[in-house]
């Protein structure tokens, strides 16, 4: 059997970082068996669904690069569908119009209610002949669920599942404008898109039985389901936004790369002994369910900025240059000339070593593109400051090198601390605080490599 999964986000909002992880999963598993992975965009909710959220989940996961094969399927498409099942569990005896009217069925709920009843529809019109229906009235289509036994949902991460059939009432199937519910559409498109094994959040575990229940009156084959458990904050309470970012696009905006959200989202639910940094490569190879693990895990932002300061760091210097060019445009308000970009070419190196987040990057390399002369944080004024008449003596010796290296430049800064009696230890900081504006950065001979001759003696002159 070949492995068909799918992620069937509702667009109501942004690509939340939870359904991240479940896409991710879906699309590991699939890849990993060389099975399908498809997209279903659940858009029955009319009055919740926009055109701005299912533009941000296909953007989210095409950032994620979890690519899925097929056409995009859009539930709200399939309408005409759902309504011939339902039609067909109707005329199979399987389904039955329902007539109640909202007050009857508040009724019933504050009866149940009183008597700690789980379910509160009564079935009243299980057994009822039709010609008892009141006129004008347009029934509801329920499912006859089972009344005795248990279902059991075979899952993956949670076991055997048993729900008793008193916990599952006879829920609706087609609403009685003829809309179909979430649970008939489910299980419809499950079926119809051939999807053979369904991972996503535990919150949907009790779905999970009702679905069961649809698949088995239908003789449909239920899929194998996988529940994974939700994501936690780091104080173990259900991630929320007061957590913080939840949309996967703040993710991208705070500077993180796919790779690292990726990775940090896969070990946040799943393991492969301790290993902490996994490539999607490495992922797919060693994707299995038994490897999700059982407890709900906690988000820490730390450990994902971590993730994503290797990831920068093994990142193609040429694609940090591109992720990063529009960031420093930016805080500049103006575009990089050939000059300033040849200068971040060569800088990405250093830079990306030190860096966590993309802005970050982009902020710790503004100093090399940024526009004469240089506006010094005080720290950095107060060691120019010490040192202006020795940083004036190296500029004219800088401007006579024909070489421009650590090893040319270099020994005449010995040189000229010899002269003024200083340690070499007392000039650097000057040098940096001159060309930087400030205190910290890369090593200073690739600052200074990196800035070129002209722009490092200009800088030095600056400041004299
Ligand atoms: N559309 C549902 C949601 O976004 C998911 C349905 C499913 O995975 O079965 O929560």
């Amino acid at each position: 059997m070949s492995v068909v999964t799918r992620f069937a986000p509702s667009p109501t909002g942004m690509l939340h970082i939870g359904g991240a992880r479940t896409a991710y999963f879906n699309w590991l598993f699939a890849r990993h068996h060389g099975g399908t992975f498809l997209l279903r965009i659940e858009d029955t909710d009319k009055e919740r669904s926009t055109e701005d959220a299912k533009r941000a989940i296909i953007d989210g996961l095409g950032w994620l690069g979890l690519t899925h094969d097929g056409d995009t399927v859009f539930q709200s498409k399939q309408e005409a569908r759902h309504q011939e099942i339902a039609e067909q569990l109707l005329r199979e005896g399987k389904a039955y119009k329902c007539y109640c009217s909202a007050e009857e069925l508040a009724a019933m709920r504050e009866e149940a209610q009183k008597e700690g009843k789980r379910i509160s529809y009564d079935r009243r019109w299980r057994d009822r002949d039709a010609s008892e229906a009141p006129a004008g009235v347009e029934p509801v289509i329920r499912i006859k669920a089972p009344l005795e036994g248990e279902i059991i949902v075979k899952d993956a991460v949670q076991g055997d599942v048993r729900f008793g059939a008193d916990q599952l009432d006879d829920f609706i199937i087609l609403r009685s404008d003829g809309s179909p519910t979430y649970m008939l559409a489910v299980v419809v498109d499950d079926h119809d898109m051939g999807i053979t094994h369904i991972i996503r959040g535990d919150d949907h575990l009790n779905n999970a039985a009702r679905q069961t229940v649809l698949f088995d009156a239908l003789g449909w084959d239920v899929p194998q389901f996988a529940h994974i458990p939700l994501i936690h904050g780091p104080d173990g309470a259900k991630l929320s936004k007061r957590h913080g970012a939840l949309g996967v696009e703040a993710y991208r905006d705070m500077g993180y790369l796919p790779e690292a959200v990726c990775n940090y989202l896969l070990r946040l639910g799943w393991a492969h002994g301790d290993d902490e940094i996994i490539s999607r490569d490495q992922a797919i190879e060693w994707f299995s369910m038994e490897g999700i693990n059982k407890a709900a895990a906690r988000f820490d932002f730390a450990k994902l900025e971590n993730l994503n300061g290797h990831y920068i760091r093994q990142a193609d210097n040429a694609r940090l240059i591109e992720l990063v060019r529009p960031l420093l445009v930016k805080a500049l308000g103006r575009t990089l000339n050939d000059t300033q970009n040849a200068v971040l070419t060569r800088g990405m190196e250093g830079l990306k070593q030190r860096a966590e987040t993309l802005n970050a990057l982009a902020e710790s390399a503004l100093f090399y593109v940024i526009d004469r002369p240089l506006q010094l944080e005080e720290k950095a004024a107060e060691l120019v400051n010490e040192r202006k008449a020795v940083l004036a003596d190296i500029a004219d010796a800088w401007a006579k090198l024909d070489t421009w290296d650590a090893d040319s430049i270099k020994p005449v800064v010995a040189e000229i601390a010899t002269a003024h009696e200083l340690k070499l230890g007392k000039m650097m900081p000057a040098i940096r605080a001159s060309v930087t504006g400030g205190t910290g950065g890369p090593d200073l001979m690739d600052i200074l490599t990196t800035l070129g001759q002209e722009e490092a003696i200009a800088r030095l002159r600056d400041v004299c």
